[in-house]
């Protein structure tokens, strides 16, 4: 809003000197060109400024914090109702084939919170939406090589087993920007992305949103609403059963929580070996 404030004193300022050392009728004349060409400028200039405004703090009004961790647990109120903006979307890659939808996996045990896409390792993969780049990261035993973008409309998107990640932690990124190259990096059998759409850390079904047979949006704005997503939206009082091959870091990926945070809450260190069956406790 500085920016803003000083640009336009700046050109009034500008403006009131011309006009003042004008005197004669042509030169009256002649300022009309320049000062519609100034006037173009700032707005355009303005429109840039107020842009990457909200690019720096994308979705600020409900994300509290900014962090590059790989949180998906946020400590705020869900909204009752909230409008996800999907107008100026970018489909995240060409494929129109789905290896495996959203939803409880009955083979693995456990609940897929994306959509996998199939990909060759090397295709460009890119950005939803416009967004700053919150997450850059590796996770040998889960998402591998992955990215989450921050986004205006409220919306985080995750895209995993990257084979080379393209963007920087806190990079403005505009939609259809290239962000990776898929892959098969992390917990992966065959090359593939598998894409997430998170609000406050909720995992929605992306096919809710993105149609990636018909290369398109579902609709143009999604309606989240507390009441319907209510079982992953329930706070206090969650517990986990460890399952084999699980680690600290993948259940509290699963839970939206953090490795620390599970310790606290169970009393427990990183370095503690966890046994199939045994209860954690993780909000
Ligand atoms: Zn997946």
């Amino acid at each position: 809003m500085f920016l803003k404030f000083n640009l336009k004193s700046v050109l009034v300022a500008t403006l009131a000197v011309f006009s003042v050392s004008v005197q004669g009728q042509d030169l009256l004349a002649r300022q009309a060109p320049i000062d519609k060409k100034m006037r173009a400028i700032d707005s355009v200039s303005l429109q840039r400024l107020i842009g990457n405004e909200l690019l720096d703090n994308p979705a600020g009004d409900l994300y509290q914090e900014w962090s590059n961790q790989h949180v998906h647990h946020y400590n705020v109120k869900l909204p009752e109702e909230y409008k996800i903006d999907l107008r100026n979307f970018c489909m995240p890659t060409p494929s129109r084939k789905i290896t495996s939808k959203y939803g409880w996996r009955r083979s693995f045990g456990r609940f897929h919170y994306g959509i996998d896409v199939k990909v060759y390792t090397g295709d460009t993969i890119f950005a939803a939406f416009d967004g700053k780049i919150r997450v850059v990261r590796y996770e040998r035993s889960g998402y591998g090589k992955y990215v989450i973008i921050r986004h205006p409309n409220g919306l985080e998107t995750v895209y995993a087993h990257l084979s080379k990640q393209l963007v920087t932690e806190d990079q403005i990124v505009k939609a259809g920007q290239p962000i990776g190259l898929g892959g098969n990096t992390g917990r992966s059998s065959g090359s593939h992305l598998h894409f997430e759409t998170r609000f406050l850390g909720r995992a929605i079904n992306p096919a809710e949103m993105f149609d990636f047979e018909a290369q398109d949006i579902v609709r143009d704005y999604y309606v989240f609403r507390s009441s319907k997503n209510k079982s992953v939206a329930k706070s206090g009082g969650g517990v986990h059963r460890v399952k084999s091959g699980e680690s600290l870091s993948s259940i509290a990926a699963k839970r939206g929580t953090t490795i620390d945070r599970l310790c606290k809450l169970n009393g427990i260190t990183r370095k503690t070996i966890l046994r199939p069956g045994q209860i954690l406790r993780y909000s």
